[in-house]
């Protein structure tokens, strides 16, 4: 099967999260990468839920080699009367591969899963090892799963590449994230007499402003790479009638941060500019609470996978402003990048689409990157 072919496979499967409904397509890949017949496969369907699934693949001996990865979920389609083509059919024309995950990342996983075919007659000197998640849209669920339940040891490959649309230019570093909920409780009235009440939304409103001030603070001392740790309120929800002084409002912060720094730093700047507000208001009651956070990367541009990719793609790294799975497998011992066909200005939107020349040409790196680490 040619690689648009596989890609356009791949998209039919209506993988949006939520519900996720991997398991079908990772059955796909299981079955496509069985029908090679490499000689010592090691392939694992993980169903971890009912319709969830994740696929892990091993090649070859077992001395660490490389590490191919991304996901299966997409995001949802919305209105899909919206899309000049539909969907999860796939549609070729003017030199594109459109539809949901034609560029995050199903055509990623389809030139790596071409990238493993075109390199199955070589020697192996090293591992392969490709890996195929669920859930990576929301919260890295999938991955987590693996390695939580050592389906994936550590240290499984010397370098990994995640194949999210990064338009073929390999991607070093990016900032970790932590999203909070600041729960700020009050006390009910009526709205006449909002001195006998405890407003919420105003506490809250307090919150916010010092927020700011946080975020001036914080862009003194940025990273030379990744720029400053951001807080950015994101969402308020509070109140309950027009005429009722309002005994809770919630606050959603949306944090990006630099590895300098962390969740744990985050974490505990929201809390003293709470303890701070609290001195001068008494009547402040707000509580901090972690929803999610994933890691940072950050590879140095001397980083043996940084300087292969940079002389296969013939691009030199950049950083990126969004988090990956590229993080998670640099923390359990493969040190990755992230590097893939597609623009990330179309991942998530209406008409997603995929150029079939740099498909095509996703194919030939993975293929390189195969053979210059697991086959040199
Ligand atoms: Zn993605």
């Amino acid at each position: 099967m040619e690689l648009v072919e596989l890609a356009r496979s791949l998209v039919a499967f209506r993988t949006e999260i939520p519900p996720g409904n991997e398991e079908g397509c990772a059955r796909y890949i299981y079955d496509f990468l069985a029908d090679l017949h490499i000689e010592g496969t090691e392939l694992r369907l993980d169903s971890f839920e009912a319709g969830r699934a994740n696929l892990v693949a091993r090649f070859g001996p077992s001395e660490p080699g490389l590490l191919l990865g991304g996901h299966i979920d997409v995001v949802p389609a919305g209105d899909e009367s919206a899309w000049s083509h539909p969907p999860f059919e796939g549609f070729v024309g003017g030199g594109r591969l459109y539809g949901r995950g034609a560029a995050d990342m199903k055509t990623g996983l389809a030139a790596m899963l071409k990238a493993v075919e075109a390199t199955s007659k070589g020697k192996m000197r090293r591992g392969l090892v490709f890996v195929a998640t669920a859930g990576e849209e929301v919260g890295f669920d999938g991955l987590k799963a693996l390695y939580a339940r050592k389906l994936i040891p550590e240290g499984a490959a010397r370098l990994g590449i995640m194949g999210e649309p990064t338009s073929l230019r390999p991607i070093r570093a990016h900032k970790g994230l932590a999203d909070f909920r600041i729960s700020v409780s009050g006390r009910s009235g009526h709205a006449s007499r909002p001195e006998l009440g405890v407003n919420a939304i105003e506490k809250c409103a307090s919150i916010i402003e010092a927020l700011s001030a946080w975020r001036r603070t914080l862009s003194k001392t940025p990273d030379r790479d990744l720029g400053c740790t951001i807080a950015t309120p994101t969402m308020v929800r509070g109140g309950t009638k027009s005429n009722v002084i309002p005994d809770s409002c919630e606050l959603i912060v949306d944090t990006r941060w630099v590895p300098k720094h962390g969740t744990a730093f985050v974490e505990k700047g929201l809390n003293s500019i709470i303890a701070s507000l609290k001195t001068k208001d008494p009547t402040l009651d707000a509580q901090v609470e972690l929803m999610y956070d994933s890691y940072s990367l950050k590879l140095p541009q001397s980083h043996p996978a940084v300087k292969l990719a940079e002389s296969i793609t013939g691009f030199k790294s950049e950083v990126a402003p969004y988090g990956t799975e590229a993080a998670l497998y640099t923390k359990h011992g493969v040190p990755s990048i992230v590097l893939g066909p597609g623009n990330l200005k179309q991942a998530h939107i209406v008409d997603e689409f995929v150029q079939v020349s740099e498909a095509k040409r996703a194919l030939s790196i993975y293929t390189k990157m195969i053979q210059s680490v697991c086959q040199p």
